[in-house]
């Protein structure tokens, strides 16, 4: 992935916005750019477009929103900006971070009203870091659905949608300027593009073993979850471009990721009460502290596995999710009617898992040693339980952006016509994983995305006028 002189692009095509990858971001993007333009182009590796969107449980966090509305949800931009600082530590760009909350509410209604895409806000249970209930998803919680129905809009307005069409090189002029782009076939043959804008929504480096090792090398041996074309093409791009990047040790993790299935156990099971405890039955932290930062402590476990523990009660958010409900067919949830039968399921010592419930009672009003509040009600047969360790979903860290999408370079000036979004972009997590707020990889990517199609499209609108 490297960058060329301009005067090596030979091309008479050129196009509006180019856009690089067909995830969550780049079709948002084209959705937002062809509202100004006729001329935008997404180009995707992959033969069928999916992306890590793909592989998510497609929900994306949102403030102010009709649908939060309707379900009497009282929430601002200002109060979710606040929870993005604050899991953050003051460590994400204050000003992209409110930029993109005060977005969040209007881009989800106008997905929803203008590009008729099926959502719900889950009002069931708060994901931790969340002051209210703000995540929006397809009913069936599967990114999978998100990502045809973004399909869907793309292709009803029109966009041109190339696959199997790897974007290599990024021709750029002595003033920085990107004047286009070429790419690969699958038969070796290669095209050039001529743009007037570009947007880069390739995601980031989690499936780059050798980038992962360099920049994250505490979850080197986690499992990675995510798509397998999130190679860190944008971070090399930035690199030859010397664009300012940041945040490249954060990332998205979860602790809760089947071992026999290798598929996510969403963590309502845990927010709902459950908890989770290793070889010795013994629980580490607080669990609610989120799924992210967990992810690091499983992997520091005996054979860096855990045992998820949880109930009847705690089970019927997690219902909900198709994932979910196919890990339940598939046998990777354990169901104990008593202690004695959940030690004799799961391996664990008796005498030490009663002592670790029995414990739970303790914390229902006061904090317990890791800093949890047990709020719901105690844990009570018949009991759940699944083997799981750590996951790596997808890296926060990317090329630096401000408010409108635009990449930065070192002198934190932006360049004129490049943007960049999702996982290509520095994320809203500072620089840690424990920085990562449920939803923040989506927020990114579509949020961020339909501010980089308005903005790149506008200024190519403006330039004919
Ligand atoms: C199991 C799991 C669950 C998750 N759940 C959630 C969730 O509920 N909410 C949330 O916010 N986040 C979630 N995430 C994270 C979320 O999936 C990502 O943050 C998000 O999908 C990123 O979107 P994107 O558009 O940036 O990238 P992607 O969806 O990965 O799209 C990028 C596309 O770019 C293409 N591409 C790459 N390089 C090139 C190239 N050189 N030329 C052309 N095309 C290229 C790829 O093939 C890919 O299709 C989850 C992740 C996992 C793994």
């Amino acid at each position: 992935m490297k960058v060329k002189k301009a005067k090596e692009l030979n091309t008479d095509i050129n196009v509006d916005v180019v856009i690089v990858g067909a995830g969550a971001g780049g079709l948002s993007a084209a959705l937002a750019a062809s509202e100004q333009t006729s001329s935008v182009l997404v180009l995707e590796r992959n033969e069928t477009p999916l992306g890590n969107t793909s592989l998510s449980a497609g929900l994306i966090p949102a403030a102010g929103t009709q649908l939060q509305k309707e379900k009497g949800i009282v929430d601002s931009a200002e109060i979710f900006a606040q929870d993005l600082i604050k899991k953050a530590k003051n460590q994400n760009d204050e000003k992209v971070v409110k930029a993109i909350a005060q977005a969040s509410g209007a881009t989800i209604d106008w997905l929803v009203n203008e590009k008729g895409l099926a959502l719900h806000c889950i009002d069931d249970f708060t994901y931790p870091g969340h002051s209210v209930c703000r995540m929006h998803g397809p009913k069936s919680q599967s990114g999978m659905d998100l990502q045809h129905m973004l399909l869907n809009a793309v292709e009803k307005a029109g966009v041109d949608l190339l696959t199997e069409a790897t974007v290599e090189h990024l021709y750029v002029d002595e003033e920085q300027h990107i004047v286009g782009v070429d790419f690969y076939r699958p038969d070796g043959s290669f095209e050039q593009v001529g743009c007037n804008t570009l947007i880069l929504a390739c995601n980031g480096f989690g499936a780059n073993t050798a980038l992962v090792e360099k920049y994250i090398p505490e979850m080197r041996d986690a499992e990675y979850c995510g798509f397998e074309l999130s190679a860190g093409h944008a971070l090399e791009w930035g690199l030859a471009l010397d664009a300012s990047l940041a945040d490249l040790g954060a990332y998205q993790g979860h602790a809760s990721v089947s071992v026999t299935h290798k598929a996510l156990l969403t963590w309502a099971v845990i927010a709902q009460g459950g908890i989770q405890v290793n070889a010795d039955a013994k629980r580490f932290s607080n669990e609610m502290n989120g799924y992210s930062e967990q992810a690091s402590l499983v992997l520091k476990q005996p054979n860096q596995q855990v045992w998820n523990i949880y109930d009847e009660r705690c089970e019927q958010s997690a219902l909900h999710f198709q994932e979910y409900r196919d890990l339940k067919d598939a046998g990777a949830i354990k169901e104990a009617e008593s202690i004695e039968q959940l030690s004799e399921i799961t391996g664990l010592s008796l005498s030490a898992l009663k002592q670790t419930l029995e414990e739970l009672k303790l914390y229902t009003d006061k904090p317990d040693v890791f800093g949890r509040v047990f709020a719901e009600p105690m844990l009570k047969a018949p009991y759940r339980a699944a083997l799981v360790t750590a996951g790596l979903f997808h890296t926060q860290g990317g090329l630096e952006v401000n408010t409108e999408a635009r990449v930065l370079k070192k002198d934190k000036t932006p360049f004129a016509n490049l943007f960049a979004i999702g996982g290509a972009a520095r994320g809203l997590s500072g620089a840690e994983a424990s920085g990562y707020l449920s939803g923040n990889g989506l927020l990114s990517a579509v949020v961020l995305g339909r501010i980089a199609g308005q903005v790149a499209a506008g200024q190519c609108v403006r330039t004919y006028q």
